[in-house]
């Protein structure tokens, strides 16, 4: 039985919810609960505080966790990180008073910088030999400039809004960060066959995202210029109509690029494009 600790409320936990259902993994619908157990897959939930992840993981309390790669590096817990999730993206900078010419990080010695992740910023600067004073706090750090409490910031940016609206500039981007799926360092192996088959569902239901199944007939003296307008994994299915000169293709393509290929194939005499949603893509 292994067990994965989940945010139990806040930004990541639906998503990551959702991504244990679209791999097949049901789960008690009572979510108030700490611990609930997957009545069709070997897996038990706990729900927890994302601050508390990576060292419940860590110390195998949990065998697997799902967390931002923000809270693993600042935590710095020995985990192994198993998986990149894709959701929950965002990055960590630096941000100053928009009205502050910006030199570069020398600007920052000597300064105060108000942020929730000091443990990261600790290491930025370190490595860059630069003196700061670091003001931890728990949230609104992005206030801090204006109430006179720090020089700059360092957070979470993700559309930059928040920031703008705080009349503030981001300056630089220390790290990327996403949803990560964490393991305990040296799990057995009867464990790690479980966590294999997870990783290949989850690997399944990501690949899928962004992607749409197209249908598409051509007459066949065309069938060449439309196989170069939809480039597929392998090669695109072709199959005959039953209106000799004809043909469909069956082709997997970026949700992107639907609208700008069915023009394409509409100009060289390609008719009844159907485009389908894609749920899971097993390779
Ligand atoms: P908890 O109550 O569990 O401690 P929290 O308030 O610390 O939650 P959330 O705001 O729910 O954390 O964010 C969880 C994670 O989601 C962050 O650590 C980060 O990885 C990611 N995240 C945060 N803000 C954004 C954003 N604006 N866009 C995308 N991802 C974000
Ligand atoms: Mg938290």
């Amino acid at each position: 039985m292994l067990r994965i600790a989940l945010q139990s409320k806040g930004r990541l936990n639906e998503k990551s919810v959702e991504l244990l259902r679209e791999a097949g993994i049901s789960l008690e619908e009572n979510s108030r609960r700490l611990l609930s157990r997957s009545p069709n897959f070997p897996m038990e939930v706990l729900y927890l505080r994302d601050d508390d992840i990576p060292q419940t993981v860590s110390c195998g309390i949990a065998d697997l966790g799902i967390v931002g790669l923000n809270e693993v590096k600042e935590r710095n817990h020995p985990v192994e990180v198993l998986q990149h999730l894709g959701f929950g993206k965002c990055r960590l900078s630096l941000a100053i008073p928009k009205y502050i010419e910006y030199t570069g990080p020398e600007f920052f010695e000597g300064r105060k910088i108000a942020t929730s992740y000091p443990g990261i910023l600790k290491a930025y600067f370190k490595e860059k030999n630069i003196n700061c004073e670091i003001r931890e706090i728990a949230g609104s750090v992005e206030i801090s400039p204006s109430i006179g409490l720090a020089d700059g910031i360092f957070d979470i940016v993700s559309s930059g809004g928040t920031l703008v609206q705080n009349g503030l500039a981001e300056v630089e981007k220390v790290m990327d960060s996403d949803a990560v799926l964490i393991g305990t360092p040296g799990l057995p192996e009867e464990k790690m066959q479980t966590v294999s088959t997870l990783m290949s569902r989850f690997t399944s239901v990501i690949r899928s995202k962004g992607k749409k199944y197209m249908l598409v007939n051509v007459p066949n003296d065309r069938i060449d210029e439309a196989l170069a307008i939809i480039p597929s994994m392998k090669s695109p299915t072709l199959l005959p109509l039953a209106d000799k000169g004809w043909s469909a293709i069956h082709a997997v393509i970026d949700e992107s690029e639907v609208w700008d290929k069915a023009a394409r194939l509409k100009e060289i005499g390609a008719e009844d494009i159907l485009i389908l949603s894609m749920e899971k893509l097993i390779l």
